[in-house]
């Protein structure tokens, strides 16, 4: 370990002072998982990222790689091996003459959204403003305003990586292509470190507005439809989402949500964006309406936060389905309206139908489901997640893959081949053993 010398940053040994604390603060979840890395190095630079991997390779250590620790499953921590921990490499960088960013993996969504604004610009960042870039791009990234700026990963333009060997390499559509098509969708099973993403950004819409209806559960069949008809009337500039859960400010109320996001360039374009969802048939019987509310994407990132609160437990599994919404939703119903946690929650959206240039990412269905049990006291473990397992899988009939940001990977060995078309999982395991033929960095997490 003579080579740890060479780190500006911190390398903790297992057994160690403070390992126990920064080995759970790897992982934004509360639901810690029972794996122990050997030594988590938490570098200062993109530099170290060098060291660190050289210093594995040298030690026969396997690497792991955290940047925002928000992946439900806790993939980044693993047993034995090195923790290469990237939550310090958090910077931005706005380059408006070109209309692209530099971004280190730990930048986080609200952070880099706000630095956009000052110039008028965006980018697709995750729902949640607290979402590091690192982990979600890799993923695909399935943030703001899809119908128009996509999955997220189709605006990463390049990425900056240190590989198995220890070195550091750019990669582009034009130089190390493979690499980069993994980069854009592998997500945590990706086989190097990305230390730095060139970001193509967006024009920041004049006028985002928020509009909902909130309406009793047992509502979901006739809900739905109208939402699913509605949704196929709506501009790709509408997001529009549904939730199953608890009514917003009526603990014991369960509802189903419908929520439309317009991302437009004037308030006027913005009213007519939701002409549509205004004409709500079913509006009389809404317990509650949100009526076209301007909205920031601070705001949105408020939104978004109170649905995943910090400091509580939560497993996560997602479903791509060719079926629509309306056949699916109502499966779950049940099951929301009997969840042991009343934050408990199922969302759903219909995937903006788009041509996607090619790269690991793709979208498997027409429709996606991602349910969450939250909960907070750690005696109910089991109750909520076997809530999680049997609610999902009362739609994984009617499934074709998951997404493997939100899958629930600990529950069986297919969840993260699942999250691939067959050839693009072939494709993958082809990429990597060229880039990491000794098996340097972690498989995915029960594969
Ligand atoms: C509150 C919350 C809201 C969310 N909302 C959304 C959403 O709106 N849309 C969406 O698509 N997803 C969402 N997610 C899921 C999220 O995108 C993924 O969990 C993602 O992995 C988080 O990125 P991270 O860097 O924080 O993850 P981490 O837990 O740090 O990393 C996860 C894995 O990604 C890989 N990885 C991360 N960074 C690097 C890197 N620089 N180089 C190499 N490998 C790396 C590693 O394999 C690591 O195990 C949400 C998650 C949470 C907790």
């Amino acid at each position: 370990m003579g080579l740890g010398r060479d780190l500006e940053g911190l390398l903790v040994r297992r057994g160690e002072a403070g390992y126990e604390d920064l080995r759970a603060a790897m992982v934004w979840n509360g639901l810690k998982p029972e794996r122990f890395p050997d030594v988590i190095v938490q570098v200062a630079s993109e530099r170290d990222v060098l060291t660190a991997v050289r210093l594995a390779r040298s030690a026969g250590m396997r690497v792991a790689v955290r940047a925002g620790g928000h992946n439900w499953a806790g993939t980044s921590v693993r047993d034995g091996g090195m923790l290469i921990d990237l939550s310090r490499l958090d910077a931005c960088a706005v380059d408006t003459a070109s209309a692209t960013a530099g971004a280190q993996p730990a930048a986080r969504g609200r952070d880099l959204a706000a630095a956009l604004a000052e110039h008028g610009l965006a980018f697709p960042v995750g729902h949640c403003g607290s979402v590091a870039l690192g982990g979600f791009l890799l993923s695909g990234g399935l943030g703001w305003n899809p119908g128009v700026w996509g999955p997220a990963c189709l605006s990463v333009a390049e990425i900056e990586a240190v590989t198995a060997a220890g070195e550091a390499v750019r990669c582009s559509e034009d130089e190390n292509a493979d690499l980069f098509w993994a980069a854009r969708g592998a997500g945590p099973g990706f086989f190097a470190v990305v230390t730095r993403f060139r970001l193509c950004l967006r024009r920041l819409p004049a006028a985002i507005t928020t509009s909902a209806y909130v309406f009793p559960l047992p509502r979901v069949a006739e809900v739905t439809s109208w939402a699913v008809e509605v949704a196929a009337s709506l501009p790709p500039a509408v997001e529009l989402s549904i939730m199953l859960g608890t009514a917003p400010q009526e603990p014991g109320t369960k509802a189903i949500v419908v929520t439309a996001t317009s991302f437009a360039d004037s308030a006027d374009e913005a009213a007519r964006s939701l002409t549509a969802f205004r004409a709500c048939p079913l509006a009389e019987r809404a317990l509650a309406r949100v009526a076209e509310q301007p909205a920031t994407f601070d705001a949105l990132f408020e939104g978004a936060g109170a649905l995943w609160p910090e400091r509580h437990r939560v497993a996560a599994d997602t479903h791509w389905s060719m079926e629509d919404l309306g056949a699916l939703l109502p499966l779950l119903a049940d099951d929301v309206a009997k969840a042991p946690s009343g934050k408990s929650l199922v969302l759903a959206n219909i995937p903006p139908a788009a041509v996607l240039p090619d790269m690991a990412f793709s979208v498997l269905g027409r429709s996606y489901v991602v349910g969450y049990a939250i909960w907070q006291d750690p005696a109910h473990d089991q109750a909520n997640i076997r809530w999680l397992r049997e609610a999902m899988g009362k739609v994984a009939p009617l499934a074709v893959g998951h997404y493997i940001a939100e899958a629930d990977l600990p529950a069986a060995a297919s969840r993260s081949r699942r999250s691939f078309t067959p050839d693009t999982w072939e494709r993958l395991q082809a990429v990597r053993a060229r880039w990491d033929p000794e098996g340097v960095f972690q498989p995915y997490l029960r594969p």
